[in-house]
């Protein structure tokens, strides 16, 4: 089932800009997300043991957006939305209810550039408008060397398919992520690849980061976000229970991993990020956006 809201706000302005995905604003269309990942971090809510039951559509996001970027545009106040960071902005149900395809044209409208993060294919409905957003948005002075209103990001943790059906098991296939991703580049627009989160033991061998990178430039990735795995509150439980089930033998290293803090310890994140620089300067993209 799936719920209906009207908020009474949709866009989140960040007090600083993403380091990372260079967003000033959020903005999610939907609460929750059909695709269900294990990893996910929303799962610390409520609804975190199957987030199919929270699922719910912000009816009035396109009205609300309007209003919000048209006083944003009069004090030129632009900046990269990220659409989205707590959903899928194009999950299943998208296809239904067109939110995102409705917010789009209101981003569209008052020429704000907008970061697209997703799993789904479905993101190919609305290149036609993303290109439009991609020449015409209006970026903050000190972004403006970017030249793209428009940035893409697909997110992958793993490239394995069955062990990704575990984790990820509504989402598209890990391959039909990246066909997504060369329909993305062939239409001309910047875009790159999201690896958050890097499962340990699981996709963070040297192999599978050389792997993934590599295949990354393969389907003409112009950048590359490697990032860990969070786990807290009830997500935490979840994942634990897909571990015994699934890799038993690795729940003790988790716990060993994941004792003080929601993340894995400092040593384990900074050999990731050398890795991950090392094999991006390997395959020539990009281990950041800027
Ligand atoms: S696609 Fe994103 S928002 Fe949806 S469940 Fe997976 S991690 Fe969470």
């Amino acid at each position: 089932m799936v719920n209906k809201i009207f908020p009474k706000t949709i866009l989140n302005r960040h007090k600083k800009r993403d380091d990372w995905f260079l967003d000033d604003y959020s903005l999610n269309p939907y609460q929750l997300c059909e695709f269900n990942c294990i990893y996910c971090y929303t799962r610390g809510s409520k609804y975190g043991e199957n987030m199919k039951h929270g699922l719910t559509v912000k009816v009035n996001a396109p009205t609300l957006l309007e209003r919000e970027l048209l006083k944003r545009s009069k004090r030129k106040e632009y900046g990269f939305i990220a659409l989205s960071s707590a959903t899928e902005p194009w999950m299943y149900i998208e296809g239904k209810y067109g939110i995102t395809r409705k917010c789009l044209e209101m981003i569209a409208k008052f020429r704000f550039p907008v970061h697209c993060l997703t799993k789904s294919t479905l993101i190919q409905r609305d290149l036609d408008l993303l290109k439009e957003i991609d020449k015409n948005a209006i970026l903050p002075q000190d972004l403006s060397n970017l030249k793209h209103g428009v940035l893409i990001t697909i997110s992958l943790s793993i490239l394995d398919e069955k062990i990704a059906k575990i984790f990820e098991p509504n989402a598209p296939k890990p391959k039909e992520r990246l066909e997504t991703l060369q329909k993305v580049k062939e239409g001309g627009f910047y875009a790159g690849v999201a690896y958050i989160p890097v499962l340990p033991f699981i996709s963070d061998s040297d192999e599978q980061l050389n792997e993934m990178i590599r295949i990354a430039k393969e389907f003409q990735a112009d950048y590359v976000f490697v990032g860990t795995l969070t786990l807290y509150g009830i997500g935490k439980e979840l994942y634990y229970k897909i571990l015994e089930n699934h890799f038993p033998e690795l729940v003790p290293k988790y716990k060993q991993l994941f004792r003080i803090f929601n993340q894995p310890n400092k040593a384990f994140q900074l050999r990731l990020e050398k890795k991950a620089r090392e094999f991006c300067e390997k395959y020539e993209i990009k281990y950041k956006i800027l």
